[in-house]
């Protein structure tokens, strides 16, 4: 149709009511989705990952046909596809020859950057909306950034609570808190079983999706056999009714808590569905706090879930767009080692590893603990680089997009920003997963040990991280204290505790990531 809107719509914006959809004429338009090699192979990414933004992009471009758009759909294996969204759009304009171009802001600093290009390069005026499917919007979170020196998110939370009047009692918070941490920190007790987790059967377009990642990316982690993630707004919905029925009133005790072999416990799982626009996380708190109201959860479940996606989730993306491109290459503790091989196998004796491993290799998935306190510690710890960890995270995780994932691991998890993010390192000896978890009974290292041969390594590298980086973690106030107790260790358990933990790191072997797309595609 000469003369129309060109809608590019990317594979993370699966949302009707994006902005560039809203107030458009159907029969003026043209909506582009496209599947492109860049995006599938920037990194290599778990086999979950792919089948889920492929298979969730064509469900959203028949629902959205199914809805009277037009769509034109570029499938990764049509011949004359170009490989990059710009090459797609281009070969687009040949196809319809638009008017305009209509497209919403990437969430990634790397498409944004492509995007940007568009307006020198087409002939017709590209225009860029706001993706307003966040509470806060870029400008605002800058303007609350303005001036403050350490960026908490506690504070920004609290603002979150008030624009949306979530959880508020007039200008109070409901129970007279604002967050209910302390209570969210229960140990798992012995035998806790969380109830499952739903899983959704492959349909038929799903399966020719499967069948195409095994095809051209047969290398890349895990396997599409057991693929179960929600890839239709029907399915996100299903899976969120299970989390309230089921798990929400148990979310808050057990958020931090770690079972060998329960991979989900009693976490939303909607991580995916979220990031993709399957799913909207106001509706989600909405629903949440209708519980508490109705008294069928607990003000600390509820405000627990509620933080991470008001809070957390809306704050990392401020934080993003605020610190990039600089946050890509933080590096503050000069952290060089490279990624141990186990990373990509979990073949390690390190109990709690190679479980954290196992549950990413099926699902691409590992909960939030797991990812922070056992992955990300032990990355913090070992003092791997944060670019070879950043590109794992992206990697192997189904939820995993730049602008979540980069300030989860490189400022949180890693300390690579020198504390813009955290008021101190997420550094943790083997007690903190001993406490948390079901891991350290049956690993063959003992957590009580500290140094030697089958001392938990993570006893000696917490001293050895510590030492290390002296000089900059000595003058903060909520570490600063620990060395008076390094201190005190006395010259010979120091030396026998740095002598640990070097022969530890000395012991690992390192591998390049999985092969990534078939040969015979590159
Ligand atoms: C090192 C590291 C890397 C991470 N990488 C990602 C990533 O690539 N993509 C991603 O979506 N999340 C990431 N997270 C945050 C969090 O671990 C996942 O969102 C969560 O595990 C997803 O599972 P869930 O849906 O069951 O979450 P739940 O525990 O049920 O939490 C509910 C929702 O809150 C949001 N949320 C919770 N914590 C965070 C957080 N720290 N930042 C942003 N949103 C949050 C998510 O949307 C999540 O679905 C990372 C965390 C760490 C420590
Ligand atoms: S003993 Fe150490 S390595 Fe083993 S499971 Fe516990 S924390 Fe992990």
């Amino acid at each position: 149709m000469p003369g129309s809107v060109l809608i590019p719509v990317l594979g993370d914006q699966l949302t009707p009511t994006l902005a560039n959809l809203r107030g458009v004429d159907r029969a003026d338009a043209v909506i582009l989705l496209m599947e492109v090699m860049e995006e599938t192979t920037y990194v290599p990414h778990h086999k979950h990952k792919l089948v889920l933004f492929l298979s969730a992009m064509r469900h959203f471009a028949a629902e959205l046909a199914a809805d009277g758009w037009r769509v034109d759909y570029v499938t990764l294996d049509d011949p004359a596809n170009t490989g990059t969204f710009t090459g797609e759009v281009a070969r687009a304009l040949e196809r319809h020859s638009p008017r305009a171009i209509r497209a919403v802001e990437p969430g990634e600093w790397r498409v944004r950057a492509a995007m940007d290009l568009w307006a020198d390069k087409f002939p017709c005026p590209v225009t860029v909306l706001a993706d307003d499917r966040f509470v806060a919007s870029l400008a605002e979170f800058r303007d609350w950034a303005e001036g403050r020196k350490a960026l908490r998110m506690e504070y920004f939370y609290r603002e979150m609570r008030r624009k949306t009047g979530l959880l508020m009692d007039g200008d109070e918070p409901a129970g007279g808190q604002w967050n209910f941490d302390h209570d969210n920190r229960q140990p798992p007790v012995k035998g806790l079983q969380a109830p499952t987790v739903p899983r959704f059967a492959p349909d038929e377009i799903t399966q020719e999706v499967m069948a195409l990642v095994e095809r051209r990316f047969p290398g890349n982690m895990g396997s599409t056999a057991n693929f179960g993630w929600p890839v239709t707004r029907a399915q996100a919905q299903a899976a969120a009714d299970a989390f309230f029925a089921d798990r929400l009133e148990r979310f808050g005790p057990y958020q931090d808590a770690m079972v060998h072999g329960q991979d989900d416990l009693f976490h939303s799982m909607l991580s995916t569905s979220i990031n993709l626009g399957l799913i909207d996380p106001l509706d989600l708190c909405r629903r949440a706090e209708d519980l508490y109201q109705q008294g069928r959860a607990p003000l600390s479940s509820v405000e627990g879930f509620i933080r991470q996606l008001i809070g957390w989730r809306e704050y990392v993306r401020g934080f993003y767009w605020l610190h990039m491109p600089a946050l890509a290459d933080a590096n503050a503790l000069a952290a060089t080692r490279p990624l141990p091989a186990f990373w990509w196998t979990g073949e390690t004796d390190m109990r709690c590893l190679a479980d954290c491993v196992r549950s990413t290799v099926d699902d691409a998935h590992a909960h939030h603990i797991q990812r922070l306190m056992v992955l990300g510690n032990f990355a913090l710890l070992a003092g791997i680089d944060p670019r070879h960890v950043q590109e794992w995270f992206l990697a192997v995780y189904a939820d995993a997009l730049d602008w979540v994932e980069l300030p989860n691991v490189s400022s949180m998890a890693l300390y690579a920003d020198g504390g813009v993010l955290a008021s101190k390192p997420y550094a943790a000896s083997g007690a903190y997963i001993h406490r948390m978890s079901d891991y350290c009974g049956k690993c063959r290292y003992k957590v009580s040990a500290k140094t030697g041969p089958d001392a938990c390594p993570f006893n000696p590298l917490y001293w050895h991280f510590m030492h290390r980086n002296r000089r900059l973690l000595e003058g903060n106030p909520r570490i600063g204290r620990i060395y008076a107790t390094w201190d005190r260790m006395g010259e010979e358990r120091q030396a026998e505790t740095l002598t640990s933990a070097e022969a530890f790191l000395a012991s690992l072997t390192f591998s390049s990531p999985p092969a990534g797309q078939d040969d015979d595609f590159k």
